[in-house]
């Protein structure tokens, strides 16, 4: 799998392995996920293998019997080309596919590198890839941090998903708003502000240590019950690289663990929203060149196409639901050749219907596949080229659905008209 391109582009894309692996069946209990954690040496991995091999010599049918340990043989070449096992370990996906009647299958083998961790070590065969918790990780994928506080005490968090990480509390020792006997008001209102100052300063330094470390913290929510986290929030005291970050400031009923349960509820909506207003902000930009006609706006697989070739596309944005795949078939024997537009459906059982296929030039049976690539990956790698943005639009806005429905799904914005 390529990894370069937008973040929008990566997701898609492991989305799209993801679902077609999940969508695949064997003829038998003859598929293998494995998955090796980070912690996992190859070698132990390798030596589980081998014990698998010889257990399924026990299988009784004998295409099934062939079908795993084919697999199992070619899981083994795999890990052989991996000398040590990735930071976020890695998950191997073999088996054989039926393209159409029995002894069509093909030996199929995925490669997926998880974006986050992977801790669980697990192999199974069955009739299908077992490759939940992969979606999980997609579906869970935002990290926030969680900050609740009041001006007696602040709960640090970090929430991914659903897990949520309780990073320690730290109570303020200030005294409440009635003074005691004998002080004036003056006096005693001044402590009270370079007590709380000092206690947000602490609170600032422990965020330093929980969040500056948390690779990949998409933002940070401020809550509690008060006006206490918008002093904090306004005072600047986070460092401000995570000042940065504040993506909310939310009102919760409580503080500590129930004010962070409280805050994450309301963090997710605030997520999704930023996700969905970041595609709505794409698709209305490209919406205002076309109705300002300024000229800047493009449309269409061929004029994007186009655009990109020439250098002139500055954004690019195309939805999901676009399925085409551009594909080059040639003639072994006589050198012609085709271009067809194929979807995902077509393309899967492509290299069966062409082999039963006779060249309608020479007649010959010989047509192959020479190149096949999907339109995303096309455009994205002409983009790369020259400097363009592409960004994967989904179809589960007003606007995405327009993009879609109105455009072809296909759509750029020009650098000049
Ligand atoms: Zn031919």
């Amino acid at each position: 799998m390529p990894e370069d391109g937008s973040d929008s582009l990566k997701e898609y894309r492991l989305r799209k392995v993801l679902q077609a692996i999940a969508g695949k069946r064997g003829r038998g209990t003859e598929l293998i996920s494995l998955y090796i954690p980070s912690g996992r040496q190859i070698s132990e991995a390798m030596s589980a293998l081998r014990e698998e091999y010889g257990k399924a010599s026990n299988i009784k049918s004998r295409t099934t019997r062939k079908n795993v340990q084919d697999a199992i043989s070619k899981v083994q070449q795999r890990l052989k080309l991996i000398e040590r096992t990735p930071e976020n370990g890695v998950v191997i996906f073999c088996g054989a596919i039926p393209r159409g009647p029995p002894g069509s299958e093909v030996i199929e083998t995925y490669v997926v590198t998880p974006p986050k961790p992977i801790t669980i070590s697990y192999y199974s065969c069955d009739d299908k890839f077992y490759v939940e918790p992969l979606m999980e990780m997609i579906r869970e994928k935002q990290t926030i941090g969680i900050i609740v506080i009041d001006n007696t005490e602040a709960t640090l968090a970090v929430v991914t998903g659903k897990s949520v990480d309780i990073k320690g509390d730290v109570t303020s020792g200030v005294g409440g708003k009635t003074r005691k006997g004998g002080q004036s008001a003056r006096r005693y209102e001044r402590i009270r502000e370079m007590e709380l100052n000092d206690y947000y300063k602490r609170v600032a330094s422990h965020a330093d240590d929980v969040f500056l470390q948390e690779k990949g913290l998409t933002g940070i929510i401020l809550a509690g019950p008060g006006q206490t986290k918008e002093q904090f929030r306004d005072g600047n005291y986070l460092n401000y690289q995570l000042q940065s970050k504040i993506i909310a400031t939310v009102d919760t009923a409580y503080t500590g663990n129930q004010g962070v349960k409280e805050a994450m509820e309301k963090a997710s909506e605030k997520l999704q929203d930023l996700a969905i207003m970041k595609e709505k902000k794409l698709v209305q930009d490209f919406l205002k060149e076309i109705g300002t006609d300024s000229g800047l706006a493009i449309y269409g697989e061929r004029d994007v196409r186009e655009a990109l070739k020439r250098g002139n596309a500055k954004t690019v944005l195309i939805s999901e639901a676009v399925d085409v795949y551009p594909v080059k078939i040639t003639c072994k024997s006589c050198g012609y050749a085709e271009d067809r537009s194929l979807s995902e459906q077509e393309l899967f059982t492509l290299e069966y219907t062409i082999s039963n296929q006779s060249c309608p030039k020479c007649n010959a049976n010989a047509l192959a596949i020479e190149e096949q690539k999907s339109l995303i990956d096309e455009f994205n790698e002409l983009a790369n080229d020259t400097g363009a943005k592409l960004e994967v639009i989904s179809d589960k806005t007003e606007e995405g659905l327009m993009l879609y429905k109105s455009f072809g799904g296909v759509v750029a914005i020009l650098r000049h008209a």
